[in-house]
């Protein structure tokens, strides 16, 4: 069934539109990939979904679950279970880790009408996903993404993304700059999500990604607008005409 209807989405930043009439449409289950050149609107779209300020919807819809999206606020969709990954992960001193994963999850919780989730069974939580993704639990503790490493703050959002359980995931760039590992990493992460229910919007730059999470829909973005979709060997032309042969 449809999980989220995007028509003719005009977004504009300070005045200028950025987004230009765009649809898309995704069902649960499925795993869009959305690739297209740098300032496109790649994460204009993204930043849109999660309610970010700045981003002024001037004409169309997006229906979530069959509802409005854009009438709620940020912290309201996160509670519906939208996420949204970082392009750059924050380093947050004097945090651990746990109790910043605690916290998120618990004000998701509280928004939902549920009761706070005790320390062991929170614990038991995390110390699952985490280990599903290969996080240890020192890791755990240590304060967020302070020294980590590229591909630690990325299996670290990875296992942000996993004990918070979203009902779609939109990831914007977050391969960008890994090595294999770290992208092995991140493939991981969404696989590890993916299922019946679920649905994962992936928007990246490059192609490489795609080899390790098979995307049932690929779409170009450019100008604003979705100019082209088709299945994964869509990404495979791209990576060897460029986005000028489609755009
Ligand atoms: P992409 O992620 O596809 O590279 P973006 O959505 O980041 O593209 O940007 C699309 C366009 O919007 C670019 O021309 C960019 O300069 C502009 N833009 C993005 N964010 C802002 C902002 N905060 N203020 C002004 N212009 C912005
Ligand atoms: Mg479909
Ligand atoms: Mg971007």
């Amino acid at each position: 069934s449809t999980l989220l209807d995007i028509k003719n989405l005009h977004v504009a930043i300070k005045g200028e539109e950025i987004l230009k009439g765009l649809d898309l449409t995704i069902a649960s289950g499925e795993v869009h990939a959305i690739m297209g050149p740098n300032g496109a609107g790649k994460s204009t779209l993204a930043s849109t979904l999660a309610g970010r300020e700045d981003y002024e919807v001037t004409e169309g819809s997006v229906l979530y679950q069959g509802a409005d999206l854009l009438e709620l606020a940020a912290h309201e969709r996160a509670a519906k279970g939208v996420f949204l990954g970082f392009q750059y992960p924050t380093e947050i001193p004097g945090v651990s880790n746990l109790n910043f994963l605690r916290s998120a999850l618990n004000a998701q919780r509280h928004q939902r009408g549920e009761p706070p989730l005790d320390g062991g069974a929170f614990m038991k939580l995390a110390r699952e996903k985490a280990g599903q993704l290969g996080m240890s639990i020192d890791m755990l503790k240590r304060f967020v993404n302070v020294g980590f490493s590229g591909g630690e703050k990325k299996r670290n959002e990875m296992v942000q993304m996993t004990v918070l359980d979203p009902t779609i995931a939109i990831l914007d760039e977050t391969d960008s700059g890994l090595d294999i590992d770290a992208l092995k990493v991140v493939a991981d992460g969404i696989n590890t999500m993916r299922g019946a229910d679920k649905a994962i919007l992936l928007i990246t730059h490059y192609q490489r990604l795609l080899d390790y999470v098979k995307p049932d829909h690929v779409h170009v973005l450019a100008d604003g607008r979705i100019v082209r979709s088709g299945g994964p060997e869509l990404a495979l032309e791209l990576e060897e005409k460029g986005y000028q042969s489609v755009a």
